[in-house]
């Protein structure tokens, strides 16, 4: 036997790559491969079997009968074949027939052959294939002999992907075999289905042959490097807490980066004949195989992490760096990412991103708002969804339930397809309601607006049944541009905006950027302490960057000529804040007088309740303003000391909880007695059983996401609000331990409207 893997596989590929390059059938360069194979391994039998028509078939073979050829076919998990296609393992046995898998086959006359050793033939992560070696003598293979073997089945997945022999080579089969069901974190409601799509997507390895070896190691080396780079560049940011990765993560990503044994390993399959991509996926297929047979979900845990470094190695060795989104989407898609930013799920075609399917997620970050906002469902916290499907495998997503079916049967789709329609039916019954006034059964009139924050929200204002925009988040425009957008062109969205409301208000927020809405162009925003949600954010930013501000006051100003300006300012800490941001757009106002610019009618201004310390200064501030805007997202999370986009919180608290609703209540009843009109623009809002708490607490205005107004108004014309109020007093008095459920079952005692 050859002493090295690497000479061993070496020697076979050099062969190979002759055997490849050769003119004939693929059939007979498949017989010339198990003669060169058994030659090399002084084994008296090799064997290649193909996954054709959902069956192994043995399509080559050295040393067993020819006349099995085509003929010996074999089902997934059957015989020893079966079983190392089916679990994607490697099988190395001294005697074969004394394994309980054992099938003997007459035909292929293999009874003279007692030691069996196969290695699954992988493609796209999933076996298409099996290649085998058999002995007479009874032994164990060595580790070197497996080694080359697995190199080998790497060569063949290329030849085999290129002569389309095999069932799905194309497009990677079920690792699993059938259909997976997964439950995770609802953040956007809504039902869809589609393909699969990684926001990061797989390479596909096109070569597997180096034409030369040294130009190989010299491409590793270079993508190690720039892979370093990038990981130090994360966990410089992350320091500064401007990216979203967690530290942990980016703390196992440098280890694994750092690693001499991982790159000793690839340099090492590069020295048996493997082009730089295939020796990184030949390394990452053993850690993956080895780590199979270890049951243990720590390591589990840390193999993802370093799957994920090895495909960012592949990807920088094959310059394949750029996101689904950059490479287009062509079908109605299902985008599956670890997490994903606001901006990136903006850079997608909205035609054919149908859901989103996230590791991790929560209910009030900013991507989730966004997804809202464009009526794509979200789940999150699916643990592991990334290595339990492959790309291009049919995805239902059913956001109202969290949960999500990867590869389903027939039976399982038509279900989905069932309730799909109900649930289509269910939203048209709420589309009718949307024209409906918001008028509670006792005959309270609840003004139900939207959050928006692009010009296509606006565009389609008339359609959400929505009474005006409660909130405009001027950032999203920033978000979505690669450059800072100029006064010019922030002026152009805002009489945009203005014109596609017509009658219907607008209130523009100023800037909320920071936190994890960071602009890549703005670099002192990157500059962040430990903590960039109670960070230099929002109107912290723009008072110290009144450039910025006054640019954007202007553009507002210029675009409401003759127009009512609605403002209001995101962020406020203490009063004075709101009268340094005020006084700001108060001097671009003179200065347009004094341009002779065309004014707005009139301006009014409001002030956002969102950082608790505000709602003790209610009587210096309410004076001054001409309404009051809560948003709950950032109030519940300063109440409750608790990142609103860290996902192991996102379930801990409920809004539903008595602290938040007393907080919100002493802030509703003290702008009522000073005759401030209160509006609630958080999340919350468009949560029907919610929504029924805060009218109990005397809320009467709400902005929230368009998709919600159907089921807002439904709730809301299904309510008496002086019920609602008596039962809030009560509970709030003397808060049961679950007030959800308290809520809940007056609800449905009442028959509201709240699901
Ligand atoms: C909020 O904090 O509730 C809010 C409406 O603003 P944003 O979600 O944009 O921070
Ligand atoms: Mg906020």
């Amino acid at each position: 036997m050859p002493l090295t893997a690497a000479a061993a596989a070496r020697e076979i590929l050099t062969g190979l790559h002759d055997v490849m390059a050769s003119r004939g059938s693929t059939q007979a360069k498949l017989d010339k491969v198990v003669d060169l194979i058994a030659e090399a391994m002084k084994s008296e039998v090799c064997s290649i079997y193909l996954l054709r028509d959902n069956q192994l078939e043995l399509f080559a073979t050295h040393g067993l009968r020819k006349e099995a050829v085509h003929l010996t076919r074999l089902a997934m998990g059957e015989g020893l074949v079966g079983m190392i296609a089916e679990e994607g393992r490697i099988l190395n046995l001294a005697e074969a027939a004394s394994h309980p898998q054992f099938v003997y086959r007459p035909e292929t006359g293999e009874e003279r052959y007692h030691s069996f050793a196969g290695v699954p033939i992988v493609r796209l992560e999933s076996p298409v294939g099996v290649l085998a070696v058999q002995h007479a003598e009874s032994r164990r293979y060595e580790e070197v002999e497996i080694e080359a073997l697995q190199t080998v089945a790497m060569v063949l997945s290329e030849m085999i992907a290129a002569a389309r022999l095999v069932d799905g080579a194309r497009r990677g089969r079920v690792r699993s075999g059938g259909p997976l069901r997964l439950s995770g974190l609802k953040l956007v409601t809504g039902m869809a289905k589609g393909e699969a799509v990684f926001h990061q997507p797989r390479v596909v390895i096109e070569h597997t042959v180096a034409e030369d070896t040294e130009a190989e190691r010299a491409r590793v080396y270079d993508a190690f490097r720039r892979m370093r780079e990038q990981i130090d560049a994360m966990a410089k940011e992350a320091e500064f807490g401007t990216v979203g990765e967690h530290q942990e993560i980016l703390a196992a990503y440098r280890m694994f980066a750092y690693d001499e044994g991982w790159g000793r390993r690839i340099n090492e399959a590069i020295d048996s004949g493997l082009t730089a991509e295939a020796a990184i996926e030949r390394v990452q297929q053993r850690t993956r195989s080895r780590m199979r047979e270890i049951d243990d979900p720590l390591l589990q845990e840390r193999m993802h992490d370093l799957e994920d470094l090895s495909n960012r190695l592949l990807r920088i060795v094959s310059g394949r760096m750029g996101t689904a989104a950059q490479t287009g989407l062509t079908r109605d898609t299902v985008l599956i990412a670890r997490n994903l930013g606001p901006a990136e799920l903006l850079e997608y075609d909205r035609r054919r991103l149908k859901a989103v399917l996230l590791e991790e997620g929560s209910l009030t970050a900013h991507m989730t708002i966004v997804a809202r906002a464009i009526g794509v469902p979200v789940v999150g916290r699916l643990q592991d969804i990334r290595h339990s499907v492959n790309e291009r495998e049919m995805i239902l997503v059913d956001g109202d339930n969290g949960s999500v079916i990867i590869r389903p049967t027939r039976s399982l789709a038509s279900g989905f397809d069932h309730r799909m329609a109900l649930s289509q039916k269910r939203r048209a019954q709420f589309a009718a309601v949307r024209s409906l006034p918001a008028i509670t059964r006792d005959g309270l009139e609840v003004s139900v607006m939207v959050n928006a924050g692009l010009a296509e929200d606006a565009a389609a204002l008339e359609l959400t049944g929505a009474d005006g925009i409660g909130l405009f988040r001027t950032e999203f425009q920033f978000l979505v541009s690669a450059t800072l957008p100029g006064r010019e062109r922030q002026q152009r969205l805002y009489s945009k905006v203005l014109d596609s409301a017509g009658d219907r208000p607008v209130t523009f927020r100023t800037l909320d950027i920071g936190g994890d809405k960071a602009l890549p162009y703005l670099a002192d925003a990157k500059d962040e302490a430990e903590n960039p949600a109670m960070g230099w954010r929002a109107l912290r930013l723009s008072l110290d960057r009144s450039t910025l501000m006054k640019a954007q006051a202007r553009a507002l100003i210029e675009a409401s000529g003759g127009r009512v300006l609605r403002v209001m300012f995101p962020m406020i800490s203490e009063p004075w804040e709101y009268e340094e941001a005020r006084a700001l757009i108060e001097e671009q106002i003179a200065w347009a007088r004094k341009s002779k610019r065309k004014l707005p009618a009139r301006v009014e201004f409001g002030a956002m309740l969102e950082v608790p310390s505000l709602a003790e200064m209610l009587d210096q501030l309410l004076p001054r303003v001409d309404f009051l805007s809560i948003g709950t997202n950032d109030l519940t999370q300063f109440l409750f000391a608790a990142d609103r986009a860290d996902p192991r919180l996102a379930e801990r608290y409920d809004w539903l909880s008595p602290a938040i609703l007393r907080f919100l209540k002493r802030v509703l009843d003290a702008a009522r007695a000073a005759d401030v009109p209160v509006r609630l623009c958080g999340e919350m809002g468009g949560r029907p059983l919610e929504t029924m708490a805060l009218i109990g607490i005397g809320a009467e205005n709400f902005s929230i996401t368009p998709a919600a107004v159907g089921p807002v108004k439904a709730m809301v014309r299904s309510l008496d609000a002086s019920a609602v109020r008596q039962r809030l007093e009560q509970l709030l008095s003397r808060p049961p331990r679950n007030l959800r459920k308290a809520l809940t079952d007056w609800a449905r005692k009442h028959s509201v409207a709240v699901s």
